[in-house]
């Protein structure tokens, strides 16, 4: 479980979020909503060590992590795949995998790429096809895949959908959904709600650093005035 207590976090002397509080459960999937810079991004980065805090709290599990270097932050099982630049476009998809898979013992890798292999069926056929001319979603793909083999409890997602087909789109949130219900804790941000709200359980909506809504996706749905006021024109049944 991560907490935010009282956040003011930003760049520098900048500040973006102001007075953000909130808990992620575990094995929950939470969207995070909003307009571009709303500080989506950032709130993501914080977790993860690497904005200015100016003060509040972050924890997971009662840990803090303010002021923690990223590597601890990555050893108390935290993943964070970042919006761009998140694989090795120059090196094969299995060669991305063995960069993580490496650090185990040879029959605990055979075991991880077979289920892989369940999980993301597309990129086993992809194996030895430089990463580099996968289409958008296959490396987004390859992005979660590398992320999940890290085994965290919590993974940090910054847009994986961006740029994607509706069709790309649904098979990441349907692997996101999946790693939830395996017990991940995910926290997902994500610019076009439509498009996430039948897939996550939570959302937290931001708007200029605040939290303007939290509550259950059917909530949010239900909720007239979010919908017009937060997410614009919104229609469910669109994808
Ligand atoms: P979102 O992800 O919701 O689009 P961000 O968290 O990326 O928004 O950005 C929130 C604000 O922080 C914006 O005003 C943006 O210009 C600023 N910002 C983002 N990254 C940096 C950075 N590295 N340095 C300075 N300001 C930044
Ligand atoms: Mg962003």
């Amino acid at each position: 479980m991560i907490t935010v207590q009282g956040l003011q976090a930003g760049y520098g002397k900048l500040f973006v979020l102001n007075d953000i509080s909130h808990t992620f459960p575990k094995g929950e999937f939470t969207a995070i909503l909003g307009p571009n810079g709303s500080g989506k991004s950032t709130l993501l980065k914080s977790i993860f060590g690497i904005t200015s805090v100016f003060s509040g709290k972050i924890t997971i599990d009662e840990k803090n992590l303010v002021g923690v270097p990223t590597e601890k932050i990555s050893s108390y099982g935290i993943a964070y795949i970042p919006q761009r630049q998140n694989i090795f476009t120059g090196l094969t998809v299995l060669e991305n995998l063995m960069l993580v898979t490496r650090k185990y013992p040879k029959a605990e890798t055979q075991r991880l790429l077979a289920e892989i292999n369940e999980l993301f069926p597309i990129l086993m056929k992809r194996s030895s096809q430089p990463a580099g001319q996968l289409s958008g979603g296959e490396r987004q793909m390859v992005a979660i895949a590398l992320g999940w083999l890290l085994k965290p409890q919590v993974m940090l997602l910054d847009e994986p959908s961006a740029g994607l087909s509706p069709r790309f789109a649904i098979e990441v949130f349907r692997v996101l959904q999946q790693l939830a219900h395996q017990g991940m804790t995910l926290i997902v941000v994500e610019q076009n709600a439509r498009r996430v709200l039948d897939w996550c359980e939570k959302v937290c909506i931001l708007r200029e650093g605040q939290i303007v809504f939290t509550g259950t996706a059917e909530e949010c749905r239900n909720d007239e005035h979010t919908v017009k006021n937060y997410l614009g024109v919104y229609s469910h049944k669109t994808i």
